[in-house]
């Protein structure tokens, strides 16, 4: 079965391997076997059950959360050649009439459905008539309470294993804990299900932490970098969100709102817009991701931080699903610790606790100068085999450690002392780079031995070193205005028994990373670009999003091969017979014309 399976995949979808743990998903479908299958964004779930459902007899359901990726996968799987229905209440009862008769005459692979609809009494009626292969739950953590998306109709999916003795079901998610998985096991009344876990490393995201100057600056640098490129800029308010958007249009930039606060109409036009890439750039709160399955999304900013790892893991996480390099970058400061803690002061005090500490480890991310994906990966339970990631600002050496970082230390420490730990970090800097400023003078900390000990540098930089001590846990930030205290490790470092880590950035040009590096190996840049504009220009003709009709990697290899023939075009990654069919031709004229015209030899193999 499993030989069957793989040449489903070359056939509909043009891939000659699996991805980590894809063969064993598929394989535990094949032999009716329960599993709880957790990869994460861009770790290939869809195909672990789209490519089993092709090769096997019968029609598998699919239980999807939202409308928005429901549509979106049956498109791509129309794209493939694999017939593919849904059923939810955006279609008419006509379409509805279509698709049920579809069933009837086995003239589908897969049916998507919402969760309530598989279990109406209505439906289970067609299901009973029909060679059930499987049931597949996509997003499975919808599940659990424990999840950081509950969804009650989902618990109605504990009926199935009771309304369809025997079925195999297969569950699916990107989140990681422990806690999650056994629920969902749990919930499902799974039988033995094999647990396949994947490494939550993404190594083709290279993550990016500065403190936030000028926001306007910092996130248009990053735009630049992506001249016509897909990306998100996450702001934690509404208003920054509508502020960012104005500036950034104003500045000439391809951008689109989208927040909670605005009309229905607006926000799925702006989503439309950004998924069919009339727009750029989509600046949003993080109402906005959900359900967005866009593969080729290039960088995601972030222009405050967020509250905790998990969230920042997931929203960082939409770039670079398709598996080529993609840019993180995530703009912080004292402030949003300072607003996020504030938000969390009604909260129930079990639960503030537990959510304090995530903001402190997100917060420590931020200023902590240890690699990212090591950081990232630890706090989901997980180890990095390399020592250096080459894919972080740490280890692409855009930061370097100060060489008296035990000095500096003290000396920060000693001025938090000598101001009788009553102030905040602002004004911590400003003594320590002895500052002019009024209420300094007038409360006469310019006569404390610990004024202007640091005035060789930035207030920003001193401030910052101040962040990266609370990061590190030598500082506390305690009462309603986040007055800064010594904590015992502090203590240790005045001492001198403990040398904390100190960060500066380096001024020097980007380092490509090695990701990026090889994604681009033998590609022609002219070709690809050019190659991305028939494919936008084809998709708007079919009326679906242009990474449906192919993805980035496909142009990619497709400009680094740049085949002359419909057998060279099939051996590109990405391009299975259907697809060969329908745009092959078109392609390879495309291909041909533009190697002619450059003087590019084609049909290159490697
Ligand atoms: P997930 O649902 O886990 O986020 P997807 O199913 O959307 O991931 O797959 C992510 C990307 O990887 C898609 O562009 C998909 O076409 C591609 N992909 C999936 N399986 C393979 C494979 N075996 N070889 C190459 N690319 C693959």
């Amino acid at each position: 079965m499993i030989e069957n399976i793989r040449k489903t995949l070359a056939k509909y979808w043009g891939y000659d391997n699996f991805l980590p743990l894809q063969e064993e998903a598929m394989a535990c479908i094949a032999r009716r076997r329960d599993s709880v299958v957790v990869l994460p964004t861009g770790g290939g779930k869809s195909l672990c059950f789209q490519a089993p459902a092709v090769a096997m007899s019968g029609l598998a359901v699919v239980v999807s959360p939202l409308i928005s990726l429901m549509k979106d996968q049956v498109d791509a799987l129309a794209q493939c050649g694999v017939p593919a229905g849904r059923i939810d209440s955006s279609i008419s009862s006509e379409q509805r009439m279509t698709v049920l008769n579809g069933i009837r005459n086995n003239k589908f692979k897969l049916l998507y459905l919402a969760p309530e609809r598989l279990v109406s009494d209505d439906f289970l009626q067609v299901l009973r008539k029909i060679n059930l292969s499987f049931v597949a739950i996509d997003e499975a953590h919808c599940v659990s309470m424990w999840g950081h998306d509950f969804r009650p109709e989902y618990r109605q999916l504990g009926s199935l294993k009771r309304l369809f003795p025997g079925v195999t079901i297969a569950a699916y998610t990107a989140t990681a804990t422990e806690q999650v998985r056994r629920d969902i096991a749990e919930q499902l009344g799974l039988d033995k299900p094999k647990m396949l876990i994947g490494s939550f490393d993404r190594p083709n995201l290279v993550y990016k932490v500065r403190q936030r100057g000028s926001i306007l600056k910092q996130v248009r640098d990053v735009l630049d970098r992506h001249s016509s490129e897909s990306g998100i800029v996450y702001c934690i308010k509404r208003k920054d969100v509508d502020r960012m958007c104005a500036q950034l249009a104003h500045k000439g930039y391809s951008v689109a709102p989208y927040h909670a606060g605005m009309e229905d109409v607006d926000r799925k036009k702006s989503q439309e817009m950004f998924i069919n890439e009339k727009v750029d750039t989509i600046v949003a709160t993080i109402a906005f991701g959900m359900g967005i399955d866009k593969s080729n999304v290039r960088y995601v900013i972030h222009a405050g931080m967020p509250k905790s790892l998990e969230h920042y893991q997931q929203e960082s996480g939409r770039a670079g699903r398709d598996g080529l390099e993609a840019e993180c970058d995530l703009f912080y400061s004292g402030g949003d610790y300072g607003t996020w803690k504030f938000l969390m002061k009604d909260m129930q005090p079990e639960a503030q606790k537990i959510a304090m500490v995530k903001l402190s480890e997100m917060y420590s991310y931020c200023t902590g100068g240890i690699c990212r994906h090591k950081t990232i990966l630890r706090y989901f339970g997980q180890n990095l085999d390399n020592a250096n990631c080459e894919a972080c600002d740490v280890c692409l050496g855009e930061l370097s450690h100060i060489d008296d970082a035990l000095v500096t230390g003290q000396k920060i420490l000693s001025c938090i002392a000598r101001l009788d730990q009553r102030s905040g970090s602002n004004y911590t800097a400003l003594v320590l780079t002895g500052s002019r400023e009024k209420r300094i003078i007038e409360n006469n900390h310019d006569t404390l031995s610990t004024y202007g000990l640091l005035s060789d540098y930035s207030k920003d930089t001193v401030h910052n070193w101040i962040e990266q001590l609370v990061g590190q846990d030598y500082i506390e930030k305690t009462g309603e205005y986040n007055v800064l205290t010594i904590t015992e490790k502090g203590r240790r470092v005045l001492n001198g028994q403990e040398t904390p880590r100190l960060l500066k950035p380096v001024k020097r040009p980007t380092r490509i990373s090695r990701v990026a590096a090889d994604s681009w190996d033998g590609v022609d840049h002219g070709l690809f670009e050019a190659l991305r504009k028939l494919r936008k220009t084809l998709a708007g003709k079919k009326g679906v999003p242009a990474y449906v009709v192919f993805g980035d990697a496909a142009l990619r290899d497709m400009a680094r091969r740049r085949p002359s023939t419909p057998t060279g075009f099939l051996e590109v990654k990405g391009v299975g017979e259907m697809k060969s069919k329908q745009y092959g031709k078109t392609v390879l004229t495309a291909i041909k014309a533009y190697c002619t015209a450059n003087s590019l030899e084609t049909d290159v193999i490697d």
